[in-house]
């Protein structure tokens, strides 16, 4: 028999440490929710906040201003912490299965376990390429590549594949800190070539034509190839075949082309897309399962298609605490409203960024320093917790 002091508690759990679920975490830690045990599994302690990579790679701040502490934010929210993976959901028991440690039951389940470039279909891939997801396997695999670029005494090349906003961001930045480096070196910076791989007509295929044309001038100052019109069909050793024959000989290979979700998301039974990703409602519910949430670059956002980029992640993260409060209390769901046009600001990494907004573009210094407050101002949220 239940006594009044003897309140059910219902579980909560979180799988991913993404962006939205940073901030779930951190309301959760001002106004808990009552009669709830929160859970966190990831598999990583010091999650990456996108905004502030391209900093980290041209090597304009540090790691620590890049990461967020998830054990720390767990201890702010009294939440468990499973330091694991999930692979897998019983949704009939009610179970997030994990790779290494027991399976974790759930009253309420949210996923915000983000995505990683698509190269299923490009062969030699997986041998021969890196993967910038997930990005802490990137940054590690990114030191050796500086490493090995260092030990070079002759020429030498790499190719990128993927021109959407990260991928674009990413080779200047790599540009960036490798030919500065190779310069403070003594070596011949222009030793260095740099090629972004594009499958569609033009890079940055989401984006306006102002915009586009802006990065086109600034890639070529940078003296950066963009080959467009045909995508990597394959890798090897020393090279990257494109799907119109062309081979791009390149010492490193980099992969950044669309996101693909969580392949075992297809063995759970859930509601998915033609493309495996998680469809959710207006109010981020996976369709017709009132007991798992979800938001961030793994959904399929049914009202209307969303980009796969943090903007949205982060602006999801109040609703999803929201819903997930009202949920657990039986309140009605709000929806989610994304904006229509989201801002997007990209660094040159040479000191200006260039923005876009409901068609307009501009750029200039200014324009960096605006995004790094934003970046900085969404990273302080955090810094600032106490702990426990
Ligand atoms: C180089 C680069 C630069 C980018 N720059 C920008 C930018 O400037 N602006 C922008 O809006 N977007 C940018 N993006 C896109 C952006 O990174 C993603 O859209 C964003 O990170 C998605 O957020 P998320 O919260 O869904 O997932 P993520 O940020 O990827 O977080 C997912 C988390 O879940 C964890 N996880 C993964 N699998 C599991 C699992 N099975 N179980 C438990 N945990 C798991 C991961 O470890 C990670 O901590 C960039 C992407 C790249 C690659």
């Amino acid at each position: 028999m239940q006594t009044p002091g003897d309140q059910a508690v219902r579980d909560i759990v979180l799988a991913g440490a993404g962006h939205a679920h940073v901030s779930a975490l951190r309301e959760f830690g001002l106004a808990p929710p009552p009669g709830a045990r929160l859970t966190l599994i990831t598999p990583e302690i010091l999650t990456p906040y996108s905004g502030m990579l391209p900093g980290l790679i041209a090597g304009r701040c540090e790691f620590h201003d890049a990461h967020i502490d998830a054990a720390r934010l767990a201890r702010f929210a009294k939440a468990r912490l499973v330091q694991d993976e999930a692979i897998g959901i019983d949704t009939a028991r009610r179970l997030v299965i994990c790779r290494n440690l027991p399976p974790v039951p759930y009253d309420l389940l949210s996923l915000n376990i983000g995505s990683a470039p698509d190269t299923g279909d490009v062969p030699g891939a997986a041998e021969y390429a890196i993967s910038v997801k997930p990005i802490d396997g990137f940054l590690a695999a990114f030191e050796g590549l500086r490493r090995r670029a260092a030990a070079r005494s002759g020429p030498w090349r790499l190719a990128l594949a993927g021109a959407g906003a990260g991928g674009v961001e990413l080779i200047l930045a790599i540009e960036h800190r490798l030919r500065r480096e190779a310069a403070q070196a003594g070596r011949d910076a222009m030793a260095l070539a740099f090629t972004l791989v594009s499958d569609t007509d033009d890079i940055l295929p989401a984006f306006p034509a102002a915009f586009r044309a802006r990065f086109r001038k600034i890639l070529a100052a940078h003296g950066i190839d963009a080959a467009t019109g045909a995508g990597a069909a394959r890798v090897e050793p020393g090279g990257l075949i494109l799907s119109n024959g062309t081979r791009i000989a390149a010492d490193e290979i980099l992969m950044a082309t669309p996101a693909r979700p969580a392949a075992w998301l297809a063995d759970t039974g859930l509601p998915l897309d033609g493309r495996g990703f998680l469809r959710v409602d207006q109010n981020l519910q996976a369709e017709g399962r009132p007991d798992i949430f979800a938001a961030g670059d793994v959904i399929a956002f049914a009202p209307r298609a969303l980009p796969h980029s943090g903007v949205y992640a982060v602006r999801a993260g109040p609703t999803l605490a929201g819903n997930l409060r009202r949920a657990l209390a039986g309140r009605p769901l709000k929806p989610f409203r994304p904006q229509r046009q989201a801002l997007y600001l990209l660094s040159d990494s040479a000191g200006r960024a260039v923005g876009t907004r409901n068609g307009l573009v501009f750029e200039g210094a200014w324009a960096l320093r605006w995004k790094e407050r934003i970046d900085r101002a969404f990273m302080r949220r955090f810094a600032g917790l106490p702990d426990g």
